[in-house]
């Protein structure tokens, strides 16, 4: 048996193509999605991620604006752009990249966004509504993972589902959608004991850990679905390249679907923060619509 492998990339081309239909529906009434992407600093992989947000969203026809500030700024003077977009109702969408400089509290920025333009999911009031089942804007990557997944497996009821890794942006959210989904779902992070035998019962492994090939054939059961979302540049016979938590090669003979990296949920996260973008500008326009 080889896995099959998962295309994020096409699947991502086809959110996007669904969100530019429902940007071209919104504006026939009269109302322009717009993004609005805070940097803070000048680290380059931040540069690069905020560049392909904005050159998406224009494909999309999405408006972006982008706010750059320098690392010195204070977290009062981010403070006061993020105040400033949720006041103007010509922005449906902000998002701050991460990281933010050592000297500003990530919390205090993130919990300083309006929840309804939060479109990376990560305000407290969204996070809650989320682990409550409530419809709200949900963090991009897991939401990524969970469309790789549908369009995979269909109906997730009943599997069993493990996360390895626990973060606020990609574990805990993903764990939260999986229960959503009704899997039954068993979280691993770094103090987790016998992982691989946690690991080895699932029928659905989404591996967010940030450790090169970590995850091996010994951890996943047989027909098992691979969801890799690690992201991880190493040195391989002096060339560079981007390898994911899992081994590819050695679980490929014992999954039954895996996502590759990069083309897996690489392309699936951007997709889906164009997808709450519009999601946030139906809502800000008919507040009382439930998605
Ligand atoms: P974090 O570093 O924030 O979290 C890593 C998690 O892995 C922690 O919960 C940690 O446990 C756990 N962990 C570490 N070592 C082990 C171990 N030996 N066994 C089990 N669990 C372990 O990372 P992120 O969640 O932000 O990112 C994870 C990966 O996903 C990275 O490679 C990142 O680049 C990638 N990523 C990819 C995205 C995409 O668009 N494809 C988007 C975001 C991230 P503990 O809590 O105990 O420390």
């Amino acid at each position: 048996m080889s896995a099959r492998l998962i295309d994020g990339k096409a699947t991502a081309a086809r959110v996007l193509a669904e969100v530019a239909g429902d940007v071209a529906a919104l504006k026939a009434r009269g109302i322009e999605p717009a993004l609005a992407v805070v940097l803070v600093g000048s680290d380059p992989a931040s540069q690069v991620y905020v560049r392909n947000k904005v050159l998406r969203a224009g494909e999309v026809g999405i408006r972006s604006l982008e706010y750059r500030l320098g690392a010195e700024a204070s977290a009062a003077e981010v403070l006061e752009v993020v105040e400033g977009l949720n006041a103007d109702a010509s922005v449906h969408g902000i998002l701050v990249q991460l990281p933010l400089p050592a000297h500003i509290s990530e919390t205090q920025v993130l919990q300083a966004i309006d929840p309804a333009k939060d479109v990376d999911g990560f305000h407290s009031e969204n996070v809650g509504g989320l682990s409550q089942g409530r419809p709200v804007l949900t963090p991009c990557t897991p939401a990524g993972c969970m469309r790789l997944l549908r369009d995979t497996l269909g109906d997730l009821a009943g599997k069993h589902a493990v996360v390895v890794g626990r973060s606020n942006i990609v574990g805990k959210p993903m764990a939260a959608l999986l229960l959503a989904a009704d899997c039954s779902v068993t979280v691993l992070h770094s103090r987790s004991v016998k992982p691989q035998r946690l690991c080895g019962q699932a029928d659905i492994v989404v591996a967010a850990v940030g450790r090169p090939r970590m995850i091996d054939a010994d951890w996943i059961k047989p027909g098992a679905v691979v969801i890799d979302v690690g992201i991880n540049r190493i040195e391989d016979d002096g060339r560079s390249r981007l390898v994911g938590d899992v081994d590819s090669d050695a679980v490929q003979p014992v999954a039954s679907a895996i996502t590759p990296v990069p083309g897996g949920v690489g392309p699936m996260t951007i997709a889906m923060l164009m997808h709450n973008t519009v999601t946030a500008a139906r809502q800000q326009h008919s507040p009382s619509a439930q998605e």
